[in-house]
This record gives C-alpha cells, sequence and structure tokens, in this order.
C-alpha cells in the first residue's frame, strides 16, 4: 500500500516536467511544420529558422535533462556523528560536556556559518552536523548541499549539483522564446490582416505559439536575471532570503568573492564552457571561500583534482571533485532549516567583549534582514561578554 502510494507521489512528481515536454513538443510541431513548412514562402528564410531553432533547442534541452536527471549531492560522512562521539554524547553528564565534545568534532570540519544563537548547524531529521550552505529539503528529505531552491518544474532540488544546468536552461530556454516571437512576429500581424480564410490550424497554431512564447519569455527574463544577480552576489536565493550567519553575525555578502570570481565559482575556469551544460562548478559543494574575517579555518577548498586556479581576490579555487564519501541522493521538497538549531553546541568566538560589540555592530547585518539573537545574548552573557543592545534584537526576518 505504502510502495504503491510512494509510487503515486512520484507520478503526482512528474506532471509538471510531463507539462513542460509538452509544451515543448507542441511548439516544435507548431513551429517547423506549420510555420516554417506550410507557412514561410522563402526558402533561405526557412534554412535559417529552422537552423537556428534547432540549434536552440538542443541547448535548451539539454540544459533541462541536466536539471532534472542530476542527483543533488548529499552530506559527506565526515559530518556524521561516528558511534563513539554519539555514545560519548549521550553519555555526557551535563550540557557543557557535550557541548565540548561535539566542539571537539566539528573542530576538523570546514564550517565557517553558525545558527542564528551561535550554535553549529545541526540536521535533526538526518542527525548530521550541516556543512556550509546546505539545507534539508523536505520534499528530497535529506539535506543537500549548496541548495538554492526545490524547484517542481525540474522536478528536483536546484543545489550545488545543478545550479548551471539551472541557469543554463532558464537562459537557453528565454532564447528559444525570444527567436520563435521573433520569427513568428510578422505571420502573427499577417493572420491579423488577413481577409481571406486561410487554414485554420495553421493560423491557430502560429497565432498560440507566438502568445505562448512571449507569455513564457517574460516570466523567464524576470527569473534569468534574478538569478544572474544572485550568481553575481554568490548568494542562493534562500540566502537571498535569509543571510548566513557567520562569527562576526548575519551577512548576505559573506560568499561574495566579487562579480568575477562569483561566476567562475559556478561556471568554472574555462569560459567556453560556461554556455555548456556539463559540470564545470568549483569546489566540492561542502567548502566555500568566504570574505576575509568569517573563516574557520582556511580561506581554500580542500579537495583533490586538477584544478589550480588563482582568480581575483587572492582566491584559490581548487578541484571540483566531490567527496568520495558522499550519497548521491535522486532528488524527490520544501526547505526546512535552521530553526534545527544544535541547541547542546552553542558556538561562542573567542572574543574579547570589546571585539564582539564591533563584530555585531550593524554595519555586518544585512538591512533587508534581521535576526533573532537573543538566545546569543544569552550565550555570551553566559561566557562573560557583554555585547550591548546588539544582542537584544528580536527574531523578526523581514523579506
Ligand atoms: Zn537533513
Ligand atoms: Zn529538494
Amino acid at each position: 500500500m505504502a510502495g504503491s502510494c510512494d509510487f503515486c507521489i512520484r507520478i503526482f512528481k512528474c506532471i509538471p516536467v510531463l507539462f513542460v515536454l509538452s509544451v515543448v513538443a507542441w511548439s516544435y510541431f507548431a513551429y517547423v511544420v506549420q510555420l516554417c513548412f506550410n507557412t514561410v514562402q522563402s526558402n533561405v528564410e526557412r534554412v535559417f529558422d529552422l537552423m537556428v531553432y534547432h540549434i536552440l533547442l538542443f541547448f535548451f534541452l539539454w540544459a533541462y535533462w541536466q536539471t532534472v536527471c542530476t542527483p543533488v549531492f548529499t552530506v559527506p560522512r565526515k559530518f556524521v556523528l561516528s558511534a563513539e562521539d554519539q555514545d560519548r554524547f549521550n553519555r555526557a553528564e551535563n550540557e557543557g560536556a557535550q557541548k565540548q565534545i561535539i566542539e571537539e568534532v566539528t573542530q576538523s570540519l570546514p564550517l565557517a556559518t553558525r545558527t542564528a544563537s551561535g550554535g553549529f548547524r545541526y540536521c535533526h531529521i538526518c542527525s548530521h552536523i550541516k556543512p556550509d550552505r546546505s539545507h534539508h529539503c523536505s520534499v528530497c528529505g535529506t539535506c543537500v548541499l549548496k541548495m538554492d531552491h526545490h524547484c517542481p518544474w525540474v522536478n528536483n532540488c536546484v543545489s550545488f549539483s545543478n545550479y548551471k544546468y539551472f541557469i543554463l536552461f532558464l537562459g537557453y530556454a528565454l532564447l528559444y522564446c525570444l527567436f520563435i516571437v521573433m520569427s513568428t512576429l510578422q505571420y502573427f500581424i499577417e493572420f491579423w490582416e488577413v481577409t481571406g480564410n486561410p487554414d485554420r490550424v495553421q493560423r491557430f497554431n502560429v497565432l498560440f505559439l507566438f502568445f505562448v512564447a512571449a507569455m513564457f519569455l517574460f516570466s523567464l527574463v524576470s527569473l534569468f536575471v534574478y538569478h544572474l544577480y544572485l550568481v553575481s552576489h554568490n548568494r542562493t536565493t534562500l540566502e537571498a532570503f535569509r543571510a548566513p550567519v557567520f562569527i562576526r553575525g548575519p551577512d548576505k555578502n559573506g560568499f561574495n568573492l566579487g562579480c568575477g570570481p562569483n561566476f567562475t565559482e559556478v561556471f568554472g575556469d574555462d569560459v567556453l564552457l560556461w554556455f555548456v551544460p556539463v559540470f564545470t562548478s568549483m569546489g566540492d559543494g561542502v567548502e566555500f571561500p568566504v570574505r576575509y574575517g568569517y573563516s574557520s579555518s582556511s580561506n581554500r577548498y580542500h579537495s583533490m583534482g586538477r584544478t589550480i586556479n588563482s582568480i581575483g581576490d587572492g582566491v584559490e579555487y581548487p578541484q571540483r571533485t566531490l567527496d568520495p564519501a558522499s550519497d548521491h541522493l535522486l532528488g524527490s521538497d520544501n526547505w526546512t532549516d535552521d530553526n534545527d538549531d544544535f541547541r547542546f553546541a552553542p558556538y561562542v568566538p573567542p572574543l574579547s567583549p570589546r571585539t564582539a560589540k564591533r563584530a555585531l555592530a550593524p554595519t555586518n547585518l544585512d538591512n533587508s534582514s534581521s535576526y533573532d539573537s537573543t538566545r546569543s545574548s544569552d550565550q555570551c552573557e553566559e561566557n562573560g561578554l557583554n555585547t550591548g543592545s546588539n544582542l537584544d534584537r528580536q527574531q523578526t526576518f523581514v523579506v
């Protein structure tokens, strides 16, 4: 019973993808058959239209396929507490001992971000520490590396593994629609002006093709431009709504290395491959270069591989290989996040009261969001830090 229910849910999730493919299939018939072969009179124009159309269609479908079918990258096993650590944790006599154990475990992990209260980000559903920029997707049922959002139109999480594909999919879909609108505009106008009785099916298909392409074009432009903006600032959609919290407080620009390096991080170091839907993103999805002062350890990736790049801001990009211990989970979500506070292991940076006050000053906070720092205040007081009114800010989130 449960199996058949899961099957039904899977089919249901595929409906948006099937809808997109159906629209593309119909647009192929309308453009190639009804427009190019039945309407266009000039052979030169027909050949040109068919050639450009098929090139755009090829890259559009290729990028879409990659976005849909690329599995999300999940959290490596090194972020899971070992059985021994878990046992020690369970047998710890008090919260302080538990905190000590977690701090020991996380010392070897590349973590630059914290929860709003300063603790380590922990997923109680998956029972592991969350790497930077990862979030738990309730649709996929797992934590996803550098999660951007879960997109029903691709039935997959848009994340580290397929973000480049997603942007290319938007870009090529935009060009596809734009080309259709431009090449059908002339016939769209002629069909409105014609007084005779042309083929009604042909007329309907060309007119409807123009309207549908224009409608999708309008939607895609805003989405595409928005994601280019996010890439240029090195933010995910989730981070745009809720800034990641670093040692010095929340900062939407914590991963922002400058426009060029930001694009390189997503699209790779070979500009010619930027427009090809193959995997060229930099890093391993676990560790990301951060702005100076935010890193808990090094400001470089630790990964294996061949890439040796130094581009801008002294940021050295490593390899694009993945941690072999990571599981690849086929996507099946909504975002549930960092309210999964690891309450037993709050992280308190070893700052003097004066440094702490300066670090948490409003200049480090993004204007568009504010965070609940009440618990941070409690923690700082517990550690003898008087952080002042900056930590008494209410936990409100403003989009
Ligand atoms: Zn999780
Ligand atoms: Zn998901």
